[in-house]
């Protein structure tokens, strides 16, 4: 039985895994489908980590998930689909029928985009409707592309995309963005982006592929077109909490809550990173994250 199984290999389940390795810990990470390094490998380039500034998200990642190989933390495979309540700790089901066993559990397993919510939207995912720029992008080299959203990850998207694309569209649904100021100021100089403000999407329209979208001027209430090849949409995050609904107190939006000893309602489980209740969700709140997270199960250990 292990110590600690750690669901999530993003920076906070990461960062759990370095603490709990050093804590003298037993830990395992498990991670869905391949293991990855979350959300992160989808950012162009990481400016406010301290002490890797200008790195890629992926190699940021790369970097670590090198360190906790070199610290022997072990990996797995799988998709966590159901959690039991055992005498000594929990028993976790995977999607391929194997169990495992730890005392406790950090669970890590971060956020998902979130759909614009149009009826056209899954008919061409993959046919010009994307969700990651950094995967997709280069789909789109010297054509028309268009981002929807006003976050960082949108402004992020157009910034990358801006380097590809002959034009990038990024239309928002109100006259400010959201974005950190240091990103909208790097976007502000692209010559080959136009910003679309107060403009509320109301078709996104195709044949065989996407060939644009139809905008309402919210305040003058105009209809526009904007012809695009491409439709980036970035307009936030959805926790990936539903196999954990049933069993910790969440909000109404999904999210585990937890604070930063991120002690759930169930003593002995965990949350992490992007998955839990908190205001700033960034790359060094998730690494943070993971360090208290394991402080949390060392006196959880202590009491019992
Ligand atoms: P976000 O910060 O929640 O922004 C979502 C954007 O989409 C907002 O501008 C929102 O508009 C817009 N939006 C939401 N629903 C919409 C709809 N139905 N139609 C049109 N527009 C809609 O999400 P995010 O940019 O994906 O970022 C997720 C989290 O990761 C954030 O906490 C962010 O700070 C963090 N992050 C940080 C970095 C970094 O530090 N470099 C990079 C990436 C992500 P309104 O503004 O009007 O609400």
């Amino acid at each position: 039985m292990w110590d600690s199984l750690i669901i999530g290999s993003g920076p906070a389940g990461l960062g759990a895994a370095i603490y709990g390795k050093r804590a003298g810990l037993s830990v395992l990470v498990a991670e869905k489908e391949y293991m990855g390094t979350g959300q992160i490998a989808e950012s162009g380039q990481v400016d406010n980590y301290l002490g890797l500034v200008g790195k890629s998200g992926y190699d940021l990642g790369e970097i670590f998930l090198e360190d906790a190989k070199n610290l022997g933390v072990e990996f797995y495979e799988g998709e966590a689909v159901a959690f039991e309540k055992k005498e000594n700790g929990w028993s976790v089901s995977f999607e391929n029928g194997e169990v495992i066993e730890a005392k406790t559990v950090i669970y890590g397993a971060g956020a998902k985009h979130r759909p614009l919510g149009l009826p056209e939207e899954a008919d061409y995912a993959g046919k010009g409707i994307s969700y990651c720029a950094i995967c997709d992008g280069a789909f789109y080299k010297k054509k028309v592309t268009a981002v929807i959203g006003g976050g960082d990850v949108a402004v992020e998207d157009a910034i990358f995309l801006a380097g590809l694309c002959e034009k990038v569209y990024l239309i928002h649904r109100r006259d400010s963005l959201r974005a950190a100021k240091s990103l909208q100021e790097k976007l502000f100089t692209l010559p080959n982006v136009e910003l679309v403000w107060n403009a509320a999407v109301e078709e996104i329209t195709g044949e065989a592929f996407v060939t644009g979208v139809q905008l309402l001027d919210t305040q003058t209430k105009e209809e526009r077109f904007v012809a695009a090849d491409g439709i980036f949409i970035a307009v936030g995050i959805q926790p990936v909490s539903e196999s954990f609904k049933s069993l910790v107190k969440t909000d109404e939006a999904g999210y585990i809550c937890a604070g930063e000893d991120c002690c759930t309602s169930v003593p002995g489980i965990f949350a992490v990173g992007d998955v839990r209740t908190k205001k700033l969700r960034q790359i060094v709140t998730a690494v943070a994250d993971g360090a208290n997270a394991v402080n949390s199960v060392q006196e959880y250990f202590q009491t019992r």
